[in-house]
């Protein structure tokens, strides 16, 4: 059988190296169709009688919902743990006895661990499907799809295409795991210029640039700002890790470099797409993504996360092997739901 996404023959997803064009495309084709479910005008149970296993040791709170979400969407059920203590690795078990034990009782497994590497190790002691839901300062795959889809969304709307545009990554990018997927995946395209703006001490790894270095994307790195970052389409802030630093560790994390209206006037186009995976740290000492943005349409971190969904749900149903029952699957629901979920949608969502 050949799988859409797999890692080792197994319909597991742990790393966006894993993903090629063919099935960025086929992903973001199902995703659409799954769109109207997600914004609740349709139902699909095409996984109904499914169970699903949430595992999240680290905190969370937007990837394990829209996954469980998502599950239950489709007609699944879901069982969550959340935390260490709360788990029988606090009590000594191996990653690859818990493995082999829930592989038992369900049918699925997202899983997000503290230590980078940790979930492919999980992965190896279960034929189950896996998603990688973060792994440490390792990688972030299922959060690097949606913000890939919410690019191209975003630039399609107003006619530009993803190849050769500007992208600039900003903020924490060396422990930032979801900046680690994103510009891996962002390399399958041609012609981009990538601006990485970050304090010294936290820059982009360089086994990260190595692999993304593929001759035909520019990548110029920045720890203070200057005149020559220009133009840019689009502009992703992180949060700086602050729980992943040793003792003694210290970002030196500048003011010039928060994301706020001043960055976007002096820095990028008109037109820019302005994005965060969120949680944003509103600590004013923490410098993150600035509420001024608040309201501005150009701020899409609401597009983002709302897109977790339709591609949370096209993960799942391609790696059940469901995908090509979904469209006849689809069913008009049968309550409403208000047209914006947020009182302030208006002035930043469209459709
Ligand atoms: N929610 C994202 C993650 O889990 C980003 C963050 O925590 O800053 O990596």
């Amino acid at each position: 059988m050949s799988l859409l996404i797999s890692s080792e023959n197994k319909p597991q997803l742990l790393s966006v190296s894993q993903m090629t064009l063919e099935s960025v495309n086929a992903l973001f084709h199902y995703a659409d169709i799954l769109k109207p479910v997600a914004s609740r005008k349709k139902v699909c149970r095409v996984l109904e009688g499914a169970v699903l296993a949430n595992l999240f040791f680290e905190a969370s709170t937007r990837t394990r919902i829209s996954f469980g979400a998502a599950f239950c969407r489709l007609g699944g059920a879901v069982c969550d743990t959340t935390g260490f203590t709360t788990s029988s690795m606090a009590k000594g078990e191996s990653i690859a006895d818990t493995s082999r034990v829930i592989s038992g009782y369900v049918d699925a497994i997202v899983l997000r661990h503290p230590e980078k590497g940790a979930v492919a190790e999980f992965a190896r002691a279960t034929n189950l499907p896996v998603i990688n839901g973060g792994d440490g300062p390792g990688e972030h795959p299922s959060q690097a799809l949606l913000d890939l889809y919410t690019i191209i969304k975003e630039l399609s709307r107003s006619g530009k295409d993803i190849n050769g545009s500007h992208i600039a990554l900003v903020g924490d990018l060396k422990y930032g795991r979801t900046v680690h997927s994103l510009i891996k995946l962002l390399s399958l395209y041609k012609g981009l210029k990538f601006t990485l703006i970050a304090p010294k001490a936290l820059q982009m790894p360089s086994y990260i640039l190595d692999e993304v270095s593929n001759g035909d994307n520019i990548i110029e790195q920045f720890s203070v700002l200057d005149n020559n970052v220009r133009d840019i389409d689009i502009v992703y802030a992180t949060r700086i890790q602050k729980e992943r630093f040793s003792a003694g560790e210290d970002d030196n994390y500048s003011p010039e470099l928060q994301l706020n209206k001043r960055f976007i006037d002096k820095y990028c186009k008109p037109s820019v797409i302005v994005m965060h995976p969120l949680p944003r740290d509103s600590r004013a000492e923490a410098f993150d993504l600035s509420t001024d943005l608040d309201n501005d349409p150009r701020l899409a971190i609401f597009r983002q996360t709302d897109n977790g969904i339709p591609i949370r749900m096209a993960l799942f149903a391609v790696l059940m092997g469901v995908e090509s029952n979904i469209q006849s699957s689809l069913r008009d629901t049968t309550w409403k739901t208000p047209h914006f979920m947020g009182p302030n949608d208006h002035f930043t969502l469209h459709e």
